[in-house]
């Protein structure tokens, strides 16, 4: 059966997505997204809501290499990989480790701070537009250091930043207090960062944009999409549950799933999951100033207006194998020992597949044999973040138009 004559389906209705309806739909286009569970009720609902607008360094940067082995012999650690997996992830990891040469490093690195300068710009100009702008914390985030050698390892990072104009100070242990009372004793040194922005929480403010672009027309259709085939000049959308939509193009927004739907239509992409874990407590559980940053644990704590999140972890264990939470109870273990005063009762807990792509960049373009097609994936950690640029650069290249920035670095056809 052929339901429809839509212009342009989206596949996932995830943050990403439901940019790129929006910026589709307030162009005047007509715009289906199709999603098997709802708006922004998969990774996109349970993040640590983060406009991580300064967190440029690629991961195969960040602190890893000094800190990876380490992080590794702890079973419940901030990076661990499942043995059994090994295997299918060596060819990621391999890729990972290149990417973390000096020439291809800056280049991401470049290419980041191009995506995080329209990425804010962006974002500003949609929660105007979708009257979301309430939903912005602008209280900056404080990165905490147990020791001296750990901040000192942080500050080539921290000068990289500075190279592109992103502003921090460094605290000493005095005036951590002033930026956040309550903290333990362990911690010898802060860095403040004043542009870093969080928000109330990332599933109600996917819901308030897609109640935006649902009043420029755009439409969800529930269903898992099982098949993308071209016919006659368009494109035929299948769903599993048998229904089939006819599009003209087809934007393929679907998380750490899209490598999937790509491969159907003849494109190899190195796309894995960094799952990630947290525990949502209570809004009263702790007064938290602002976003907290342990990146020495791999997580952070962010105040929601909804409760407060404990977070982050990378478990780089596929799509299929269940959750182990006994990761989010370790980092909120931690995060009692950090914050002594903190509530721990009455948590929440979640697991999210961040889609991530071994160079921490995202695809953003066409597809290699069908010129209709669009694939909008692979955020990493900074999906949230990024979500207003990459739904303005695919409105661009779907209408045709000059991108907003260079789109070389972020083709899937560079791999
Ligand atoms: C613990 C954690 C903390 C994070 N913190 C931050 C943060 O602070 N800031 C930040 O910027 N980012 C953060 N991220 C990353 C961010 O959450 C992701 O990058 C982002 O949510 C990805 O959005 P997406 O729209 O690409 O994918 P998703 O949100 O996963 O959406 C994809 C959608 O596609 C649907 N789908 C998949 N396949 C199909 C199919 N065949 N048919 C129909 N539907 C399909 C899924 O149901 C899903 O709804 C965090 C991630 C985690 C796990």
């Amino acid at each position: 059966m052929s339901a429809g004559e839509d212009d342009i389906v989206i596949v996932g209705a995830g943050i990403v997505g439901i940019c790129a309806a929006t910026y589709l739909a307030e162009a005047g286009r007509k715009v289906t997204v199709i999603d098997r569970t709802g708006i922004c009720e998969e990774t996109s609902s349970g993040n640590a809501a983060a406009f991580a607008f300064s967190d440029v360094l690629p991961m195969a940067q960040k602190g890893m290499a000094w800190q990876a082995p380490k992080w590794l012999l702890d079973p419940l650690g901030p990076l661990s990989i499942p043995p059994a997996y090994l295997p299918k992830l060596a060819p990621w990891l391999w890729r990972f480790l290149r990417a973390g040469s000096p020439a291809r490093r800056e280049a991401a690195l470049a290419a980041q701070v191009s995506l995080m300068r329209l990425a804010e710009a962006e974002w500003m100009g949609l929660m105007e537009r979708s009257a979301t702008r309430p939903m912005l914390r602008e209280d900056g985030s404080l990165e905490l250091y147990e020791s001296e050698a750990e901040f000192q390892a942080s500050l080539p990072g921290w000068n990289e930043r500075e190279r592109f104009g992103i502003a921090f100070r460094h605290l000493a242990k005095h005036e951590l207090s002033e930026y956040q009372p309550g903290l333990s004793e362990q911690f010898l040194r802060g860095t403040f960062v004043p542009g870093w922005k969080t928000i109330s929480d990332p599933k109600l403010l996917g819901k308030a944009i897609w109640r935006h672009a649902q009043g420029q027309g755009a439409a969800f259709v529930a269903g898992e999409v099982g098949l993308i085939m071209p016919a006659n000049g368009r494109l035929t959308v299948q769903l599993r549950q048998g229904r089939t939509i006819g599009a003209h193009k087809v934007i393929i927004a679907a998380g750490a799933w899209s490598h999937l739907l790509a491969r159907q239509i003849g494109d190899r992409i190195p796309l894995e999951t960094e799952r990630g874990y947290n525990t949502t407590l209570p809004a009263d559980a702790f007064d938290l100033k602002r976003q907290l940053i342990f990146s020495g644990h791999g997580f952070v704590i962010t105040p929601l207006e909804t409760g407060l999140r404990v977070g982050g972890a990378v478990e780089l264990g596929g799509l299929r194998r269940p959750p182990n939470y006994a990761r989010s109870r370790a980092m909120l273990d931690k995060a009692k020992r950090f914050l002594p005063g903190l509530k721990t009762e009455g948590g929440r807990q979640w697991m999210g597949y961040r889609p991530s792509l071994p160079d921490s960049l995202p695809v953003i373009g066409r597809a290699g044999r069908t010129g209709d097609v669009f694939y909008a994936f692979g955020h990493g950690h900074l999906g949230l973040t990024q979500a207003a640029a990459t739904g303005r650069l695919i409105r661009d290249l779907v209408l045709g138009q000059a991108p907003a920035i260079d789109l070389a670095p972020f083709s899937p056809q560079r791999f």
